[in-house]
């Protein structure tokens, strides 16, 4: 017998609504019909516990295309449904449902709601034409139904001959949404929404004995972290993320209470040091994939990392504004942070060679932790590592110095300097003094350290500062304030019009004439400047001339235009140690080496 209704809550203009609001994300459909067919066979599965009903051998849900007849069907082997539970959950609930979801998705301000999860079964409606559903209840009295609608005001509701228990989803597919009755369309997106899910999954299975799921029902970060293998963690990693390099390391993500949270988090080799490659953390609820990168639930920093997280505590069909603002939910990301953390931390003191060997690919990781997340940096400061001018690994913060007082401070004393490198080449001759000299400085050459060192001296403003191997060299490596105003005097004659500064000072490296000092905070500025596109401002050079060279004191001695020229000469080598020269200097260079050869061979 056969049975015609009204579907109750008006739905008639909520179909192109919903179709609008969801069109970047239909394919979320499959995931809402299957998982509706693994939650039939859960509680099957549950009954058969209980005692209420026969065991089943084999769970499966099968995903059957037909071209031919324009259908995607699927059907799964649970608890099926009675008429009275189809009029119920399916007639009255899933529209009244999809009315619900409607509203809530109006608050939300259109800001969306995550993987627009929680729309059900009516989202099937996105891509299909009409839908027909066959199911027979576990009861043993229930009659099977057959039910079917066209997703706008009617539906007929009657019996049919199935035979076994379960439910079959018949999906007509619409004629402008083909692309969902090919089979690799199909596969791709089981993949991406159902690889996890508890029950096997088979695609347009052919009946066959070694036939293999779609999914696997127990992923590894389900597993406690004492049985899972090296190597199960690495095969996982490269299935999940389809990454053929090894990832670094990993943690694994098991908590209970006060909220369940599983997962496994992986520290990926970076490829490109110029770049920060985004990694992609998968977001799960009960194994279903709900999307990728939520930034209300992972803080950001950590999506650099690639890994999956479930977390069934987290509200999901709310608005993301809601999330974001939500307790339970910012518990949930401080503690995934104080895992990584703690992590970076035991391997640290564990296997130090090991996190120094993994240092190049973290050290951006956790240097844009920090600048992100103040209780993530307070728990890692300690183990920032630098390279010193003799390739050690030292902590940045055992080169800080003592915390300046008040008085210190007003007295002009300056934080404690730490030099570094930023471009080995281009400052080899700086480093070559500091080594001559005894002093050390760290490499800091990826780049966000302009960025991170910033931070550091906001963090730490009494302890430290940090000055390019360039920026102070007089103050660096002076062996005493020497100021000798003849120097200075034949200097600043000699390079009038160049725009550079004349300091004397005694090097403790005598063999090197004068060199060139731009001060920090002018280069840091113009840095900045560049940086937002307002054009570079020019650099404030200063050169500092050895009074302890030879060649230097020897100027005084010389005639007058000799002088000039070598003054003129020196200043271009120590210039040219510090960047190259531009056109007009190197001709001046060239002209004024050539007059002091043509005058030393006529002696
Ligand atoms: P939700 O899954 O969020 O409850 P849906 O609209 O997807 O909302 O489904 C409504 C109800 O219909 C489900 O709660 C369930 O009771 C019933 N249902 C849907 N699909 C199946 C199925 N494959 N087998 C048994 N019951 C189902």
């Amino acid at each position: 017998m056969e049975k015609q209704g009204n579907i109750r809550i008006s739905s008639e203009n909520m179909m192109p609504i919903i179709k609008k609001w969801l069109y970047s994300e239909k394919d979320i459909f499959i995931r809402e019909i299957v998982a509706n067919a693994q939650d039939a066979i859960t509680k099957h599965k549950k009954l058969a516990d209980l005692g209420e009903t026969p065991h089943e051998e084999h769970y499966r849900v099968n995903v059957i295309l037909d071209e031919a007849a324009k259908t995607l069907t699927v059907e799964d082997n649970g608890i099926g449904m009675t008429e009275e539970e189809v009029e119920k959950y399916i007639t009255q609930i899933a529209f009244s449902g999809a009315a619900d979801f409607v509203d809530k998705y109006e608050k939300a301000g259109g800001d969306g709601i995550i993987g627009h999860f929680g729309l059900g079964f009516y989202s099937a409606y996105m891509v299909s034409s009409d839908i027909e559903i066959y199911t027979k209840s576990y009861r043993e009295d229930a009659l099977a139904i057959r039910w079917e609608s066209d997703g706008n005001s009617t539906y007929t509701i009657g019996d049919c001959d199935k035979t076994e228990r379960g439910t079959k989803i018949v999906m007509h597919i619409a004629d402008e949404e083909k692309e969902f009755l090919k089979e690799g369309t199909i596969r791709q997106l089981l993949r991406k929404y159902c690889s996890f899910m508890p029950y096997e999954i088979y695609l347009n299975p052919k009946g066959k004995e070694d036939e293999k799921p779609v999914n696997t029902t127990v992923p590894l970060y389900l597993k406690q972290p004492k049985d899972c293998t090296e190597q199960e963690y690495k095969d996982f990693y490269r299935d999940t993320f389809a990454d053929f390099n090894e990832p670094l390391f990993w943690i694994h993500l098991n908590m209970e209470y006060p909220f369940r949270l599983k997962g496994i988090l992986y520290f990926p080799k970076v490829r490109k040091q110029v770049e920060l490659e985004r990694g992609k953390v998968k977001l799960y609820c009960n194994q279903v994939f709900i999307a990728d990168n939520i930034k209300e639930v992972i803080p950001e920093f950590l999506m650099l990392l690639n890994g999956v997280i479930d977390c069934p505590d987290i509200p999901l069909n709310v608005s993301r504004s809601f999330l974001q603002n939500d307790r339970q939910v910012q518990k949930i990301a401080k503690h995934i942070t104080k895992k990584v953390a703690d992590k970076l931390i035991e391997l640290y003191k564990n296997d130090k060679a090991k996190y120094e060997t993994c240092w190049q690919d973290i050290a951006t990781f956790v240097k844009f932790g920090c600048i992100k997340d103040d209780d993530f940096y307070k728990k890692v400061e300690d183990i920032v590592i630098y390279k010193n001018l003799s390739g050690e690994f030292v902590p940045v913060t055992s080169l800080y110095g003592e915390e300046l007082s008040e008085e210190d401070e007003k007295s002009g004393k300056e934080a404690q300097a730490i030099y570094y490198v930023s471009d080995p080449d281009k400052q080899a001759q700086y480093i070559k003094m500091f080594r001559d000299a005894g002093m050390d400085a760290v490499f800091c050459d990826t780049y966000i350290d302009p960025h991170f060192l910033s931070y550091l001296e906001y963090k730490n403003p009494r302890r430290v500062r940090f000055l390019r191997i360039d920026a102070d060299v007089a103050g660096a490596l002076k062996e005493d304030s020497e100021e000798d105003g003849e120097l200075k005097k034949i200097f600043e004659e000699a390079l009038e019009g160049e725009g550079v500064t004349v300091k004397t000072e005694k090097l403790k490296d005598s063999n090197v004439p004068a060199v060139i000092n731009v001060s920090e905070f002018a280069r840091r500025m113009s840095e900045m400047h560049s940086f937002y596109g307002m054009g570079e401002s020019p650099a404030d050079l200063t050169l500092v001339v050895n009074t302890a060279n030879e060649a230097v004191r020897s100027l005084k001695d010389a005639e007058k235009q000799a002088c000039t020229q070598s003054a003129q000469y020196l200043y271009y080598l120590a210039l040219m140690s510090y960047r190259p020269l531009k056109p007009n200097e190197l001709e001046k260079f060239i002209a004024t080496g050539n007059l002091l050869i043509q005058n030393y061979l006529k002696k």
